[in-house]
């Protein structure tokens, strides 16, 4: 696992610098993010394909493995036309960057292409963050991928123009649930603010991609609260509370994947609970486990425990059965990793 808790090394960096600038205006660039991809994951890597294009460069792609849906809020973003299915991605491009990706697991059917690459350069602030890659811009306590990637088109000589700084914008905004969280410094609302001064609206923003959802979201959202239970005994007293959305679910309300995507925050807010989870079906049997606390339990561990990873209070894993025998085990392992 990367150590890093004073942000990439110089030579990280310089290496990532030498890498593009040894490219020809005409090299085939792909660039990758994780599957099912967020602001974070999408604003990132969009920001960057832009800062390559005003770099001159021609050849640029964007993906990400699996099914290639945006989700609705970030449809609109600027160098979405970059944006192509895993099967158009360059098949021997010159160089691979990876946004977002904490590991090989979430690259899906990309993953052998990323491996193949001459050069792979990862930008991501996950703390289980794996490694891969050859030259890696990890960051732990950096609040979005997007601050990392801002600093590598800067340190490339773009300058920051409205297109651009939309994506790193709307990364930087999902990752630190609106400037809210824990790792939102000093130096992310300076950053924020060299993003704003492009001329950019950010209530506009944030009311397309946090105020925004079909009437057939809210109706599922209702429902899938309903169903919530509240252990208060659970973390050694610190409680637990969970709930679960399912494939019928979704297609009784006709919903796309995504919209369960943000159903874990009303469910983190309850004040008895210090842990939340969320159980998402992702297929018959296998569901996508959303993990958070508020201090007391380290859920990246936990997660890594269980193949999955993630921040030290945000995290999630691939589990196997049904919901309440997944949430028993989550129950099991909280106490092997109170903080
Ligand atoms: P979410 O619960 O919002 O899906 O994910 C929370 C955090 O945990 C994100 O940073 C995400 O990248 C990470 N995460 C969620 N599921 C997995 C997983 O199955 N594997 C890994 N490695 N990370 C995950
Ligand atoms: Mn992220």
């Amino acid at each position: 696992m990367i150590d890093q808790s004073t942000g990439p090394a110089a030579e990280q960096w310089d290496a990532a610098v030498a890498a593009v600038r040894a490219l020809g205006g005409d090299a085939e660039i792909q660039l990758v993010c994780h599957v099912s991809p967020d602001g974070d994951a999408l604003g990132s890597m969009l920001g960057f394909a832009l800062g390559l294009r005003r770099l001159g460069f021609t050849r640029v792609r964007a993906t990400f493995p699996g099914e290639f849906r945006v989700p609705t809020p970030y449809a609109q973003l600027p160098g979405v036309a970059m944006l192509v299915p895993e099967q158009a991605a360059y098949r021997a491009p010159a160089l691979v960057l990876v946004f977002d990706v904490a590991g090989e697991s979430r690259l899906g059917g990309l993953a052998a292409q990323v491996a193949a690459a001459p050069v792979s350069v990862v930008l991501d602030h996950h703390a289980s963050n794996t490694g891969f890659g050859t030259i890696q811009l990890v960051d732990p306590h950096a609040a979005a991928t997007s601050v990392l990637a801002e600093e590598l088109v800067t340190r490339l000589g773009v300058r920051l123009d409205a297109e651009i700084a939309e994506c790193f914008y709307v990364a930087l905004a999902t990752d630190t649930g609106s400037f809210k969280f824990d790792l939102t410094t000093v130096a992310v609302h300076e950053l924020a603010a060299r993003l704003i001064a492009t001329g950019l609206r950010p209530g506009d923003i944030s009311r397309r991609i946090f105020d925004s959802r079909p009437f057939g979201a809210m109706k599922l959202t209702g429902e899938v609260l309903g169903r919530a239970v509240l252990d208060p005994a659970a973390a050694g007293g610190r409680g637990l509370v969970w709930t679960y959305a399912t494939l019928a679910d979704l297609a009784r309300h006709e919903q796309p994947p995504y919209v369960l995507d943000t159903l874990i925050d009303p469910v983190r807010s309850v004040a008895e609970a210090d842990v939340s989870v969320l159980v998402k079906q992702v297929a018959e049997g296998e569901w996508a486990v959303s993990l958070r606390s508020k201090g007391a339990v380290d859920v990246s561990r936990l997660a890594i425990s269980q193949g999955g990873g993630g921040h030290r209070l945000a995290a999630g894993f691939t589990g196997h059965g049904e919901p309440g025998d997944l949430v028993d085990r989550v129950r099991r392992l909280l106490d092997d990793y109170l903080i």
